[in-house]
C-alpha cells in the first residue's frame, strides 16, 4: 500500500509517529520516493517564494516612501499650514489698520462700486426673475424687491471688505516672504 500524501507531509514535517515504516517503504517504492521529493521541492518553492515576494514589496514601498511621496505632501502640507497660520496673523494684525483706515480714504469710490455692482446685480436679478417667473414677478413686484437689497447690500459689502481683508494679508505675508 502506497502512502497517502497526509503521510508524506507529516514525514516532511517531522509530524509522523512511525518514521520507520515511512522511510522502509519509500527506500523500497520508487513512487512514492518521487512524489516524498516532488512535495519537498514544492515546499521549498512555497516557503522561499512568499518570502521573496514580501521582501521585495516591502522593499520597493520603503524605496517609494524614502524618494517620493511622503516627502513631498508632507512639505507642502507644512508650508500650506504655515501660510495659513502667517496669513491669519498677518489679517489680524492687518484689520485695526484696515479699518481705521477704509472710512477716511476708501469709502467714496468703495461705496460707488457697490451702489454699482448693486444695481447691476439687481438688473440681473430682474432679467433671470423675469425670465423665469414672468408672471409671478408681475403680480408681486414689491414681493422681490425690498427684501433683496438689504441682504445683497450686507453680502457686498462683507465680501468686499473680507476680500480687501485678504488682499492685505497677502500683501503683508508676501513682504514677510520676500525679506
Ligand atoms: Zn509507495
Amino acid at each position: 500500500m502506497h502512502l497517502t500524501n497526509e503521510q508524506i507531509n507529516e514525514y516532511l514535517d517531522n509530524e509522523i509517529a512511525d518514521r520507520a515504516h515511512i522511510e522502509s517503504h519509500l527506500d523500497s517504492c520508487g513512487e512514492c520516493a518521487a512524489r516524498l521529493i516532488a512535495l519537498q521541492t514544492l515546499f521549498a518553492e512555497l516557503d522561499s517564494l512568499p518570502e521573496v515576494e514580501l521582501t521585495h514589496s516591502l522593499a520597493s514601498r520603503i524605496t517609494l516612501h524614502a524618494t517620493s511621496s511622503p516627502q513631498l505632501p508632507r512639505w507642502l502640507t507644512l508650508t500650506a499650514t504655515l501660510q495659513t497660520a502667517l496669513a491669519l496673523i498677518a489679517l489680524i494684525v492687518a484689520a485695526p489698520f484696515v479699518m481705521n483706515l477704509l472710512p477716511a480714504i476708501e469709502m467714496p469710490s468703495f461705496t460707488e462700486f457697490l451702489i454699482q455692482l448693486q444695481s447691476q446685480w439687481i438688473t440681473l436679478f430682474t432679467t433671470i426673475t423675469n425670465y423665469r417667473v414672468a408672471s409671478l414677478w408681475d403680480q408681486l413686484p414689491a414681493f422681490s424687491l425690498p427684501p433683496l437689497q438689504i441682504p445683497t447690500l450686507t453680502l457686498s459689502l462683507a465680501l468686499a471688505f473680507a476680500s480687501l481683508l485678504w488682499l492685505v494679508g497677502n500683501g503683508l505675508l508676501l513682504r514677510r516672504q520676500i525679506k
